[in-house]
């Protein structure tokens, strides 16, 4: 069974962060949703943990072969943990791939099994980070163009 691991803080979950799921799906039997929450963004994350988790369960509620966890550690260890030899990231700018590279390389240095592929963001999807809609929400918007059919912000932040 080819199993992945997606990671990423997911603060929140973005129609973007579903695209690039589903074509994972069509390359992996089984693929790990996994927050990680060690990183200095979720010192200033905007959703708890609990909140991501729930905000992904309502956005996958239709897909089969994943999982969601949570981790506080390094990508690689949770990797081994799991036995799962692939990284799935996307990318949506050159500034994307650059950062990702790097990620990536550190990644096969210190753990030289690990293969990472990355996932072009489609067109339409390209301009939507977590940024983006935490900004919308701050300021009172509706962010629910930017977020997976089934996610309901009004029953999961106050
Ligand atoms: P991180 O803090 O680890 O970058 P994010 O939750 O911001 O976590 O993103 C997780 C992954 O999803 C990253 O590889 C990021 O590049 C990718 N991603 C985020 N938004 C999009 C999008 N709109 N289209 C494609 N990939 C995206």
């Amino acid at each position: 069974m080819r199993k992945a691991i997606f990671p990423g803080s997911f603060d929140p979950f973005t129609v973007g962060h579903y695209d690039v799921l589903e074509s994972a799906l069509k390359l992996f039997d089984k693929v790990y949703i996994a927050i990680g929450h060690n990183t200095s963004k979720e010192r200033s994350g905007y959703f708890t943990l609990p909140q991501r988790i729930e905000i992904i369960r309502e956005a996958t509620a239709g897909l089969k072969n994943i999982e969601i966890c949570t981790y506080p550690d390094l990508t690689i260890d949770l990797c081994k943990k799991l036995k799962v030899n692939y990284i799935v990231r996307g990318l949506r700018t050159t500034t994307d791939f650059e950062l990702e590279s790097v990620i990536a390389q550190a990644n096969k240095k210190m753990f030289p099994d690990v293969v990472s592929v990355f996932i072009p963001a489609s067109q339409e999807y390209s301009f939507i980070s977590s940024t983006v809609v935490r900004d919308v929400l701050i300021h009172g918007g509706d962010a629910s163009l930017f977020l997976p059919k089934g996610v309901d912000l009004s029953k999961i932040k106050e």
